[in-house]
């Protein structure tokens, strides 16, 4: 075991909750290693948004000039119906009641580059492996890996996304806490042959949507099919080929761009495949392992906020950690703090899926006129974004 101000700490997972916490605990003054299952740092995604409190916590992490240069500046969401014309537009951050100036969307990978470069060599980097076991005893956590390497560490986190396998190792079952939102989807890279700029663009018809998402390349949008089902189909997952199949016929013989976007899904070679799910733990740490961003508490896609999420929670994480030499409390306080923000931003769920991915055709009727007609939200308050009082730790700085 290590005094309290150079404890061990081995993070699973290299995206934006990982090397976030990395960068804290190695400025506090922990030996930090990270694990990343992948073979090296997963490039791709959609953009993720930067909101409220974590512009914030970029400025603490010096990193807010890098991602406002790389804010792909998307304004409004246009909708239109099932046959293709369109409904109207709306301004994404009345939509989410962002406060003006306090969203930055830039790509996911950009983002994740710059977060591991930040930390560098500061901390050890292990790629190409993953925790197997874990043996939490009193001297220590006692970490098996992949590759047969065996290790102890003083403390452990799970940075490693919505289906974390640390979740499942300490918690003990795979979907312990995931709450289905109703929607698989598939995010794939096509060409923006409409020439969208600064505006996302979305079809809908009761329980399916089909969206195109400007990147950061002119050339390139995101394109998105999410599809109402009762259960996960979870067969579909991990064979693409199964997957692009599902969500063909889950399309085909619709109206708008949807048959040019199927061919494209089919030939696109970037797909990303998942159900959209949020997780809702009772408590977020066990012992001497604790979890961060997605792997505790993703807030689902529809809310947009899995990166911001992910980022102050690595903050208070790692910051709770240095003040505390005794895990229990850091990991008390973790969650004393932050948890009212988690529950604010996963209520929002419902209303967000109404908003972007509405359930029924009714459900569409009722969206649309609202975009058809912005006017009947004239005085209506917007909705109050989640806020969190991010506290200070500056003074246990010490690198
Ligand atoms: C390639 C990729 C593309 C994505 N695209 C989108 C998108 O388009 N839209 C969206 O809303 N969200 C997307 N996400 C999820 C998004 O990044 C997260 O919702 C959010 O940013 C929170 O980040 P996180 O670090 O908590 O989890 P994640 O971003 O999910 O990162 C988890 C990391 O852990 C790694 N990992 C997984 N299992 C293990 C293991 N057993 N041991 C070690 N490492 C492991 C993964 O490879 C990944 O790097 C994507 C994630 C990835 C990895």
């Amino acid at each position: 075991m290590s005094n309290a101000n150079n404890r061990s700490v081995l993070i699973a997972g290299a995206s934006l909750a990982g090397p976030s916490l990395a960068y804290w605990l190695t400025k506090y003054g922990f030996k930090v290693t990270v694990v990343e299952r992948a073979k090296s740092w997963r490039n791709g995604g959609h953009s993720v948004d930067l909101r409220g409190s974590t512009v914030d916590v970029a400025k603490k992490m010096g990193i807010l000039d890098f991602v406002k240069q790389c804010d792909v500046q998307i304004d409004k969401l246009t909708v239109v119906d099932e046959a293709g014309e369109t409904v109207g537009s709306l301004n994404i951050g009345m939509m989410v009641g962002d406060e003006e100036g306090r969203d930055i969307e830039l790509p996911r990978g950009d983002l994740v580059r710059e977060l591991i470069k930040l930390t560098g060599d500061k901390a050890e980097w292990i790629y190409d492996d993953y925790i197997t076991a874990i043996d939490d005893q009193a001297d220590g956590v006692h970490v098996t890996f992949n590759s047969g390497a065996k290790r102890t560490f003083d403390i452990v986190i799970g940075a490693d996304g919505s289906s974390s396998r640390t979740r499942r190792i300490v918690f003990g079952d795979a979907d312990e806490g995931k709450k289905y939102t109703g929607y698989a989807f598939a995010l794939f890279a096509m060409p923006n042959y409409l020439g969208l700029k600064g505006e996302n663009l979305s079809w809908n018809i009761g329980g399916k949507m089909a969206v195109m998402l400007p990147t950061e390349d002119p050339g390139m949008v995101h394109g998105m099919f999410a599809v109402l089902t009762d259960e996960p189909p979870k067969d579909i997952f991990g064979e693409n080929s199964k997957a692009m199949d599902f969500f063909t016929k889950a399309f085909e013989g619709y109206g708008w761009e949807v048959p040019k976007m199927i061919e494209l899904l089919r030939s696109s070679d970037d797909v990303y495949f998942d159900t959209a799910n949020y997780i809702d733990l009772p408590h977020w740490s066990k012992g001497r392992v604790g979890l961060v961003g997605d792997a505790g508490y993703c807030p689902s896609l529809f809310t947009g906020q899995g990166a911001t999420v992910s980022m102050i929670g690595a903050y208070i994480l790692g910051g709770e950690l240095a003040k505390h030499a005794d895990h229990e409390t850091a990991f008390a306080e973790y969650e004393r703090i932050y948890r009212p923000f988690i529950t604010a931003t996963q209520a929002s769920v419902p209303g967000m899926i109404f908003q972007l991915a509405p359930r029924t055709d009714e459900d569409v009727a009722k969206r649309n006129a609202v975009f058809r007609n912005p006017e009947l939200l004239a005085g209506k308050e917007r909705p109050a974004p989640p806020t969190v009082d991010l506290p200070d730790y500056s003074s246990l700085v010490v690198n």
